[in-house]
């Protein structure tokens, strides 16, 4: 062994002399700093825990940006995630990809607590987008803040608080909506994927879906929305981003309006709500 050989020998001992030192003085975390790993399937629930558990949670969310929530894979990285979350939060009202993987999110991790965010919401047949009406969302926030209690009952008073200070932003915000649409008699507005049933629903809206049945449109249904949409002096067609918005411009296009683009599924929900419902006030004002 050469001398430079030796002493780098040497050294790497004293470096494993350090570490095995270091791991026996080791303390784990205490519990109360440890953050809660939850995972949730959408990212509107995201925001859902933050403001209930803000710093005493870590989300992992299951849909990517622009992916489907009606037809999306999870990936074995995800199922890891949820192998090591304490609690998973699913929409519950049947959307496309919590029915097809929640078995195997829950195979994954069978001490995981399964909160159900529409558990006590009336749901319209066929349309799973509960999340999508601030009341309901309320509704959601209670079953995801019942979770987290039943998780760490000793943090109960400040999940509490953030709670009632979400409920206030969200009937603020169902208030400011009611406002705005105070006073528009033309309530319908026409809308590629018809996410916004709950929402046209609490607000006395009338959702004209270009979708039917989670399919294209055929060149008859979109002769019959053009029609529609000149008769009820309809301007803006409505799209969303993981959708093809080609037949809401041609339609668009026919009607001399134009497309807008609104998103069901943001994270940051509150902020996204405010926009979409401005976006339909001015279309149908
Ligand atoms: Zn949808």
């Amino acid at each position: 062994m050469l001398p430079n050989e030796k002493r780098f020998g040497q050294a790497i001992l004293i470096l494993l002399l350090l570490v095995v030192a270091g791991l026996g003085g080791y303390q784990p975390p205490s519990r109360a700093s440890e953050k809660i790993a939850v995972a949730v399937s959408i990212p509107p629930l995201a925001e859902f825990i933050d403001s209930l558990a803000k710093e005493k949670v870590s989300v992992s969310v299951m849909l990517p940006p622009g992916a489907s929530p009606h037809s999306y894979m999870l990936t074995p990285s995800q199922l890891v995630q949820v192998s090591q979350a304490r609690m998973f939060v699913k929409v519950g009202s049947g959307l496309g990809f919590e029915s097809v993987w929640m078995d195997k999110i829950i195979a994954a991790n069978r001490d995981m607590l399964v909160v159900d965010s529409s558990k006590g919401i009336e749901l319209i047949d066929m349309d799973p987008h509960i999340w999508l009406s601030p009341l309901n969302a309320k509704i959601m926030v209670q079953n995801i803040y019942d979770g987290l209690v039943s998780l760490a009952p000793n943090n109960e008073t400040y999940y509490k608080q953030n709670r009632d200070s979400y409920f206030h932003n969200l009937d603020t915000l169902d208030q400011d909506i009611r406002g705005n649409l105070s006073g528009i008699e033309n309530r319908a507005f026409i809308v590629f994927h018809p996410a916004w049933g709950y929402f046209a629903r609490d607000y006395n809206l009338e959702q004209i879906p270009i979708e039917i049945g989670s399919k294209e449109p055929s060149a008859q249904d979109i002769v019959r929305l053009i029609h529609q949409a000149k008769e009820r002096n309809i301007k803006v067609i409505f799209a969303s981003p993981e959708f093809n918005p080609k037949s809401a411009q041609i339609i668009a296009k026919e009607i001399g309006g134009w497309v807008v683009f609104i998103d069901p599924l943001a994270r940051d929900y509150m902020t996204n709500l405010r926009q979409v419902s401005a976006e339909l006030v001015q279309a149908m004002r």
